[in-house]
């Protein structure tokens, strides 16, 4: 086989057979096949697509290159929950002990963030000591003793996936709901967990920036996971603006637990508690999703979701008190005020530019080795369809260096105010079973 036979049939739209498939990937991974020719691949893959088969068999063939995760001596059901990315995207940290604490057993593996999306790996480790990297079977042991494990992903899971996202980062070709929906779920499928519950996000801040196209990628990664045989189920939700009210590290995992809490944002909570009822019902741990929200919220009324918080910290070497006592986890040197200009109603929210603004401050990665300052980030005081007056503070900005001028002027062009009344848009959009 010649890889630019390949290249060429998929450049005039004809479709690649499984051999051909694993080709490319054994081939590629082995450094048998040079960036250049895999590029070009990518390249007609984003224009042409692929069909059903196509991307099952590149499923497949990444989920191959690398560890499949055994996590039989786990009893009962796993289950896993993925968020394609957004900004301020804490959800993790809230639902994995909320469902755990409910019988949900969670193997959680996840990663770090990068450009304007944060990721839940920086997050947690906003607690002092806490531990990432475990061997498979402490992981195990974990999720067997307390339900809930969150670790990072192993370097040996799908490294097809960290080569071609490498190459498709600096290509153009990250766009392509082909090539997204074998990344995620060859690194879900290769985690070993029984369900998946798939938090597809649209909008400014997202890969897919209408509901529409998030409803194909969903979609096509539930047909990937039913041709695998796990129970994939979707939600389709709104990423344009950032989820909740913080973006950063520490300030993400003080509204995680402040969510637990019963105190948290009602957006927030009311996507925990929709993805939470799903991921009961798929671990049969309810009958139905009106069941599993009434034990949900016993969870939180109780106690036991943060206690399940506390255990996992706890497990994994972290110190648990921050727990109860969040203002010990970082803090930054100082807190800015940003205030409205002008009265009116907050029409846009930009989540994308928020996430980089945050970023600039320290809160996230440019490139793959910066080191990420926890302490850092964006508290938001007002949200899209607020009303707000001139003075209102929009925003709190926890920082350890002053702000630059471009800086706040970037911000400020994050929020659209108007005079016009505005209707708040839903959070959740569909939800796919
Ligand atoms: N997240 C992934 O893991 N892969 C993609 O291609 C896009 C988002």
């Amino acid at each position: 086989m010649r890889f630019v036979d390949l290249i060429e049939k998929k450049r005039d739209g004809l479709r690649l057979s499984m051999d051909e498939i694993h080709f490319w990937i054994d081939g590629y991974v082995k450094g048998n096949i040079p960036d250049y020719q895999v590029s070009a691949l990518l390249m007609a893959i984003y224009f042409q697509g692929m069909d059903k088969d196509e991307i099952a068999s590149l499923c497949d063939a990444m989920l191959h290159s690398g560890d499949v995760i055994d996590l039989s001596g786990i009893q009962g059901l796993k289950s896993d929950k993925h968020s394609t990315g957004g900004v301020g995207d804490k959800t993790s940290l809230s639902l994995a002990p909320l469902v755990a604490a409910c019988g949900v057993k969670v193997a959680k593996m996840s990663g770090r963030g990068l450009g304007h999306t944060g990721g839940t790996l920086d997050k947690v480790e906003s607690f002092t000591g806490y531990r990432i990297d475990q061997s498979i079977d402490d992981f195990t042991k974990q999720v067997n003793d307390i339900g809930l494990a969150l670790i990072g992903q192993t370097g040996a899971i799908v490294p097809a996936d960290k080569l071609l996202y490498a190459l498709r980062d600096v290509t153009a070709t990250v766009n392509s709901i082909p090539l997204i929906a074998s990344s995620i779920m060859s690194k879900k499928l290769a985690s070993g967990s029984d369900t998946i519950l798939l938090d597809v996000k649209y909008g400014e801040g997202a890969f897919m920036k209408t509901p529409e196209d998030a409803e194909l990628l969903a979609n096509t990664m539930i047909e990937i996971g039913h041709s695998f045989n796990k129970d994939t189920r979707a939600i389709i939700s709104n990423m344009n603006q950032p989820l909740g009210n913080t973006i950063g590290n520490a300030l993400e995992v003080k509204e995680a637990i402040a969510t637990l809490k019963d105190e948290g944002p009602a957006d927030f909570k009311e996507l925990c508690l929709h993805a939470g009822a799903i991921m009961m019902v798929q671990a049969l741990k309810a009958k139905d999703e009106s069941e599993a929200r009434i034990k949900l919220q016993a969870a939180i009324d109780d106690g036991s979701a943060l206690a399940k918080l506390k255990a996992m910290v706890s497990a994994q070497g972290g110190d648990a008190s921050q727990v109860d006592h969040p203002e010990t986890l970082p803090q930054a040197k100082m807190i800015v005020e940003i205030k409205a200009k002008k009265s009116g109603y907050i029409h846009e929210l930009k989540a994308m530019e928020l996430g980089t603004l945050a970023m600039q401050i320290g809160a996230g990665r440019q490139v793959v080795n910066d080191v990420v300052n926890l302490a850092v980030g964006i508290v938001l005081n007002k949200k899209d369809g607020d009303a707000i007056q001139e003075d209102d503070i929009l925003a709190y900005i926890h920082t350890d260096t002053a702000l630059s001028e471009e800086w706040i002027q970037h911000f400020y062009e994050c929020f659209l105010i108007r005079d016009s009344y505005c209707e708040k848009a839903p959070l959740i959009y569909k939800v796919i079973q």
